[in-house]
């Protein structure tokens, strides 16, 4: 048996996938929103999430394009971050509604508090020898969300890092010396922000590969569920089937519902492709069903 041919013909005759977590320039990805829904059709797509970090500016233009792909779903949604034991857990919110005052009240203030440790990063910054100007941070895409990306891009862009990642290791990253932590919300604020906003709340990367965190995970879907998490990324860029098989495993044991997305990027992180992540991602339509069922049964719709 000529294996090549049947795993092309098992991946044609796949439907359309899915991608439930995108970001854009609203937040820290490199193209716009209106480019999102375009982007995804191409990719063959028959769904796709706009969510970007701590705000819903990018979801109008996104909408709209999405008009334009009368077979592709374009689903309003947001990222948000929030700390659990020293740990940054970041939830999801799908199918929100951008007009809901709670959530605005939640997100002015996490961009208020994203623009003070903005200055902070910068002050760090100027003492190590690295001073950046507000055009530099604009010209990098600072216009939205305000995040280290930003920072990485303007600091290659200006002192000759070979790429974001390098910025990111050498000043950014957590214990690095310009690096700031946030002062973020706990879980059930960001679950309730989402649900505020009619919104489906999704714990987002729930594990990262190569490491054991089953008894994690385990946890914290045991601890969240009773305060309304709905679902849990099952499906990501860097899960191999282990990761995905053991996030479905206990998804299942809680009664939550299963996600899935790339956390597409464009450009500022390369190797990952909307629909596909780093080539291997398939999320498969079918999750829909349930989501748009947890959407459609809660008091939230
Ligand atoms: P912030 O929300 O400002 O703390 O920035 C976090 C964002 O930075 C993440 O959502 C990623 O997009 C990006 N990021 C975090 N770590 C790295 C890294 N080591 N290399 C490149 N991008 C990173
Ligand atoms: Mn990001
Ligand atoms: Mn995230
Ligand atoms: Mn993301």
């Amino acid at each position: 048996m000529n294996e090549n041919i049947l795993t092309a013909e098992t991946a044609d005759s796949r439907p359309r996938g899915i991608d439930l977590h995108t970001h854009s320039t609203a937040s820290d990805g490199s193209f716009a929103p209106g480019m999102i829904p375009q982007l995804a059709w191409e990719s063959n797509l028959s769904a796709v999430a706009l969510t970007d970090h701590d705000t819903v500016d990018g979801i109008a233009e996104f909408m709209a394009a999405g008009a334009a792909y009368p077979e592709l779903e374009a689903i309003p949604g947001v990222e948000l971050s929030t700390l659990y034991c020293s740990r940054e857990m970041h939830f999801v919110g799908l199918y929100i509604d951008c007009g809901s005052e709670k959530l605005h009240e939640f997100l002015e203030m996490q961009r208020a508090e994203r623009v003070e440790r903005a200055a902070r990063i910068n002050s760090k910054l100027v003492s190590l020898g690295y001073p950046l100007s507000e055009t530099d941070l604009t010209a990098a895409g600072a216009t939205g969300t305000i995040g280290r990306p930003h920072f990485a891009k303007a600091l290659m862009e200006k002192y000759g890092f070979a790429s974001m990642a390098v910025v990111f290791d050498k000043l950014l990253k957590h214990n690095a010396p310009a690096y700031v932590p946030r002062k973020l919300p706990p879980p059930h604020a960001a679950i309730e922000a989402i649900h505020s906003a009619g919104g489906v709340a999704v714990w987002a990367h729930p594990v990262y590969r190569q490491r054991n965190e089953r008894a994690w995970a385990k946890r914290i879907m045991r601890k969240l569920k009773p305060v309304g998490l709905d679902a849990v990324e099952g499906y990501y860029s860097m899960f191999g089937p282990g990761e995905t098989a053991l996030v479905s495993e206990l998804a299942a044991m809680n009664g939550l519902a299963l996600s899935g997305g790339s956390d597409f990027h464009g450009e500022n992180t390369p190797n990952i492709r909307i629909g596909c992540g780093a080539g291997k991602l398939y999320v498969p339509p079918e999750l829909l069903k349930e989501l748009r069922h947890v959407h459609s049964t809660s008091e939230r719709q």
